[in-house]
């Protein structure tokens, strides 16, 4: 059955609609790809609602529009120079059509636990900012994501953007993805991390964030804990990836056995020694 489409040019347009039963769609690549009966017969298109779109800094943070696809992202020089950390992960995510049509705001909104955004906005502190007719609020990306495919947005409720701290220049970035082959391929394990280094090269703050490891993306507080204070030689490097290994909980599935993952989580945190 054709769905009904409908395409608001502004909030006030879109409340009624999401009310009478509408679910907003950004780019469709996930929602497009599902069968009937997941695949809703009536549609809010978010594209053409202004205020959704556009990166800036706004109180010492970054604001990154729902509606801002992952290919307009990559070009933004905002969030390609500064965020290092998410660009490398979009950069990874699906194909060139998809990053063309896929939006951060669709990748927040669907939840996966191998979502390639979501352990970089982890580890950038993202706050998601949901807008409803009620007004807006901001929701810590810990309380936002609450299981696979399952979130905090509440009926008639929206992601307009996500807010992420700017990192400190000269702050590492990193971003690491394995999936079963090089292209389109969701990720079987993904690492985020920020570290800031001190005069001396040893480590003033860890932050780092898992994919494909748990229900949601997560941080690893006992790994990032050990790191800090010390200097990110081999030693150290070896030392965390032992502790990160023994914090998560991975399971088996389809693309990899809970062992697998286990060893893959840890030796990507190698790769910061390169
Ligand atoms: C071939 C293919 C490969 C893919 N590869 C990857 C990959 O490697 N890594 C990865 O992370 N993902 C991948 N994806 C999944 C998908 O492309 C991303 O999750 C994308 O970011 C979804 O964004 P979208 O705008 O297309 O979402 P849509 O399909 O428009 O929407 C997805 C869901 O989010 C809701 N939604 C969308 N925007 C909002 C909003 N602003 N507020 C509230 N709800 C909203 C919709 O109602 C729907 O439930 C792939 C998809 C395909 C089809």
């Amino acid at each position: 059955m054709t769905p009904d489409v409908r395409s608001p040019r502004s909030l006030e347009e879109l409340w009624p609609l999401l009310e009478d039963g509408y679910t907003a769609m950004a780019g469709g690549t996930d929602l497009l790809a599902r069968r009937a009966p997941a695949r809703p017969e009536r549609i809010a298109c978010l594209e053409r609602i202004a205020c959704l779109q556009g990166v800036r800094e706004e109180g010492g943070l970054l604001r990154l529009g729902a509606c801002e696809t992952h290919a307009r992202l990559l070009r933004h020089p905002l969030a390609a120079v500064r965020l290092p950390v998410l660009a490398r992960a979009l950069s990874e995510l699906g194909s060139p059509l998809v990053r063309n049509m896929g939006t951060l705001g669709g990748n927040l909104a669907t939840a996966s636990p191998a979502g390639d955004a979501l352990p970089p906005l982890a580890v950038l502190d993202a706050q998601v900012e949901l807008t409803s007719r009620r007004g807006v609020r901001l929701v810590p990306l810990s309380g936002f994501l609450l299981g696979p495919g399952r979130t905090a947005l509440s009926p008639g409720e929206i992601v307009s953007a996500a807010l992420v701290r700017l990192p400190e220049p000269g702050e590492i970035q990193h971003f690491e993805k394995v999936g079963r082959r090089k292209a389109l391929a969701i990720a079987v394990v993904s690492l985020a991390a920020t570290i800031r280094l001190d005069g001396e090269g040893r480590v003033t703050q860890a932050r780092l964030a898992l994919g494909s490891v748990a229900p949601t993306a997560v941080r690893c507080p006992r790994a990032e804990a050990l790191l800090t204070g010390r200097h990110l030689d081999r030693e150290t490097l070896l030392d965390a990836a032992e502790t990160l290994r023994e914090e998560i909980a991975p399971i088996d599935d389809l693309r990899a056995s809970a062992e697998y993952r286990r060893a893959v989580a840890g030796n990507l945190l190698l790769r910061l020694a390169l």
